[in-house]
């Protein structure tokens, strides 16, 4: 694939459960080193979207393409080890293991498949970058809600992404945590890193991405810039329509 191949590509995908069209012929791109912001009311069919991208659930119909090669029908740890990594709207994490094996996970599982001392040299670099350095002998289930969050995003960063899905990773956060947690994505798209980012804070969307798809009833209504897309009329009546 040449650099102007996108990342990841949807192609007229589709999900329908039983009468109900969750995600309707939806098409976007996202290029490298993009932020791309996924946003829409509740229930217009993001989350499953991010199903359909990384193999939790099948597509009724369409594509999907990782660097222009197709990845529709492969199972989800296949497309974990392609390169796509994902943190979930509920978090899912191992309470009982401890910080440093959740993200070791991450890091075995995932793209570079890692082994060993290497697994938890990564996966030790990857706590500190999330902000968990001195947590990596806690149990997770003695944590913070955000530091949970922090261990499911750091087993994300652990197996190397070609692109990153974080589903309303910020959501639940108090003010504070949630300007750190802005902060901490921000680091990540600095560093160049390939993200399509659901979420519902608009302070997020406007800082972080730089361009957004805005479904609603499971269809694509609008993209473009955070600017352009929370301006457009029927952007505004989708989310009033709430
Ligand atoms: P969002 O993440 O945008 O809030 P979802 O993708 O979770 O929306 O849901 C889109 C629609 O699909 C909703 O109407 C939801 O109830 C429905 N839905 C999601 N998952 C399932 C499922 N596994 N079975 C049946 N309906 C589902
Ligand atoms: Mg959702």
């Amino acid at each position: 694939p040449s650099s102007s191949t996108p990342v990841l590509s949807l192609r007229g995908a589709t999900k329908r459960f039983g009468g109900l069209v969750a995600v309707n012929n939806l098409d976007f791109d996202v290029m490298e080193h993009q932020v791309m912001g996924l946003i829409g009311p509740n229930g217009s069919g993001k989350s499953t979207t991010l199903n359909l991208i990384s193999g939790a659930l099948r597509p009724s119909a369409g594509s999907i393409l990782l660097r222009g090669a197709p990845i529709t029908h492969l199972r989800a740890h296949a497309i974990a080890r392609r390169g796509v990594a994902r943190t979930f709207q509920l978090v899912r994490v191992l309470p009982s293991m401890t910080v440093l094996e959740n993200i070791r996970a991450g890091a075995v599982f995932g793209h570079r498949r890692r082994w060993g001392h290497e697994a938890d040299a990564f996966a030790t670099q990857m706590a500190e970058k999330v902000g968990l350095a001195g947590k990596l002998a806690m149990r997770v289930s003695q944590l913070t809600y955000i530091d949970t969050k922090r261990v499911e995003l750091a087993r994300a960063l652990a197996s190397e992404p070609r692109v990153l899905l974080l589903d309303e990773w910020l959501a639940g956060l108090n003010p504070t945590e949630l300007g750190e947690g802005i902060a901490l994505v921000r680091r990540l798209r600095d560093e160049g890193r390939t993200i399509l980012l659901v979420e519902h804070v608009m302070d997020a969307i406007r800082s972080l991405c730089d361009a957004c798809v805005v479904m609603a009833a499971g269809a694509k209504i609008a993209e473009g810039t955070p600017d352009e897309v929370l301006s457009d009329p029927e952007v505004i009546r989708a989310y009033l329509g709430e």
